[in-house]
């Protein structure tokens, strides 16, 4: 090129090969027993695709001075860390914690050899920390546009679980677990259907409410044990034709999966004409299974003696 000093030529073969005088520091500085930089990762589909404004300055101040407001959901995942499940973290068919290569299509250890009312479950992440209260906030305190937000969320993650089967949602249908007429009545708002419209958003599945259920006292203020006989009998499904869809059941958090149950079980008494070609869940949340947690974090760390394992006794001085 015009203006550009020639190469010397080197007059015989030195190694290693010394830089060219002119070349750029960076290149004659390169370490090849450093790891490649790699170019930053796409964004995954799974983080928190809501858009998240930035607070405006009377938002600031009200949040400094007043305490007036509560950020949308999507900056408050920001300021608390919080992120939806990545691929691979709960199993696909139960929807429980997994640890890594543990899960496939097939399910996990814990669900492989049981029947479950549902072919696949869907899940956002753990029922605790920002997802637990807002959760609450919605259910609570009506707040209709969290549950929507939340809806939405969970709707990205039903496409990616219905593209990853070959489904189209075109051929999908959303049935909300239902809230008796006398809860709705106490809390103001239908939360199930409120996240399902979130859902809808989304996706563009239209909802169809076809099961109603029987007042019974709430699940959360029963123990465990007596769950699943409180909500036995309590569900039907309206006559309707469904055949050839696959059945999004939604509710907003999921414990022993006896409400899930009982919704899915009154779908599958629809006569056979009419009965959904697949049945799958979606929850916001799972509650976690304290005793699995437990097994992963002690599997994680194999030189630490388990729980219920006694501690390696000292060998005994010989004497
Ligand atoms: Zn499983």
């Amino acid at each position: 090129m015009p203006g550009q000093a020639p190469i010397p030529k080197p007059s015989s073969a030195a190694w290693p090969p010394a830089p060219l005088p002119d070349a750029p520091a960076d290149r004659r500085a390169v370490d090849f027993t450093a790891p490649p930089r790699l170019p930053a990762p796409a964004p995954a589909r799974h983080t928190l695709d809501l858009p998240a404004p930035a607070l405006s300055p009377w938002q600031q101040i009200e949040r400094a001075w007043l305490g007036l407001t509560t950020p949308p959901l999507a900056q408050r995942a920001l300021l608390h860390g919080w992120r939806a499940d990545a691929p691979g973290e709960a199993c696909p068919r139960c929807a429980s914690t997994v640890g890594a290569f543990e899960s496939d299509d097939e399910g996990c250890p814990a669900c492989r050899n049981r029947r479950l009312p549902w072919s696949r479950c869907i899940r956002l992440a753990e029922y605790q920390g920002l997802l637990r209260r807002c959760i609450c906030e919605v259910k609570f305190t009506a707040w209709r546009r969290l549950g929507r937000d939340l809806g939405r969320l969970l709707g990205a993650r039903i496409i990616e679980s219905l593209e990853h089967a070959g489904l189209s949602p075109a051929q999908a249908a959303l049935v909300p677990v239902p809230s008796t007429f006398l809860r709705r009545l106490r809390r103001g708002i239908d939360h199930t259907h409120c996240i399902a419209r979130g859902v809808r958003d989304v996706t563009g599945i239209p909802i169809l409410p076809v099961l109603s259920r029987r007042h019974r006292p709430p699940q959360s203020a029963l123990p465990l044990s007596r769950r699943a006989t409180n909500v036995r009998d309590t569900m039907r499904a309206r006559a309707r034709d469904l055949s050839g869809l696959t059945v999004i059941v939604l509710d907003d958090v999921r414990t022993t999966g006896a409400t899930m149950t009982e919704a899915c079980r009154a779908l599958r008494r629809i006569d056979a004409p009419n009965r959904p070609a697949h049945i799958w869940s979606a929850v916001l949340a799972v509650t976690p299974d304290e005793r699995r947690r437990n097994d992963l974090h002690w599997r994680s760390q194999p030189d630490q003696p388990q729980p219920d394992q006694p501690a390696p006794q000292a060998p005994e001085p010989e004497a």
